[in-house]
């Protein structure tokens, strides 16, 4: 890391913004635990949600089922997928927010994107993808599409996908079984979305001639 973004990270790492301050609704229930991978090179951003209760156990982002089904979609092994100089992983939320009475999560806390988010994303400097997981993530990185529904969104993946911008986003849906519906319902997304996604999720982790993972 360099030494801004390390600070950066460290900082966030010691955070107890939830906790101690919250400005948006009850404290964390919970000692804070604040998720992320990130190193600066990384050219693949995974824009998510916040963790859930096995990352925040973990400590290491996606180690659940949703991360299996996003693996799986992105055509990514675990040794790439978490390989900081190639993928990053910044959710909307850091820390795992809590269960809603139903056991479903919570959302993320919204004091942790307007302190973060900013300042985490100015030490990625080549990102050339960033896939947008959820509402909360749609709104910060496609703020044109905020007050559509999230299944327009994502059914408008290839109007998105092609916007003349770097870097190019592209809406995915959150890969929890929560979803498991809403994806058989929308199947054109595994048949027609994915390839395209995977192949430009592919190009993105390629390694670079002279780069630690170039063989
Ligand atoms: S969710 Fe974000 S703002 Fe809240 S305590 Fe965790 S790192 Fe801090």
């Amino acid at each position: 890391l360099t030494d801004s973004l390390a600070t950066l990270v460290a900082e966030l790492k010691a955070c107890r913004l939830c906790r101690d301050a919250h400005r948006f609704g009850q404290p964390l229930p919970h000692e804070p635990r604040p998720i992320l991978q990130i190193a600066p090179g990384a050219r693949l951003l995974i824009a998510s949600q916040a963790p859930g209760t096995r990352a925040h156990a973990s400590g290491v982002p996606f180690t659940d089922a949703s991360g299996d089904r996003l693996r799986q979609w992105l055509g990514l092994d675990h040794e790439t997928f978490y390989d900081a100089s190639r993928v990053a992983i910044v959710p909307m939320g850091h820390c795992f927010p809590g269960l809603d009475a139903k056991g479903g999560d919570l959302p993320p806390r919204r004091e942790c994107a307007l302190h973060w988010r900013e300042r985490m994303l100015a030490g990625l400097n080549d990102l050339e993808l960033v896939l947008v997981i959820g509402r909360y993530a749609r709104d910060w990185h496609l703020p044109e599409w905020k007050g559509s529904g999230l299944t327009e969104t994502v059914m408008a993946w290839r109007q998105v996908f092609s916007a003349p911008r770097r870097p190019k986003v592209v809406p995915l849906p959150h890969p929890s079984w929560r979803n498991n519906h809403w994806l058989r319902k929308h199947q054109w997304f595994e048949a027609e979305a994915l390839p395209v996604i995977r192949a430009a999720v592919s190009e993105a982790v390629r390694p670079r001639p002279g780069s630690p993972n170039s063989r």
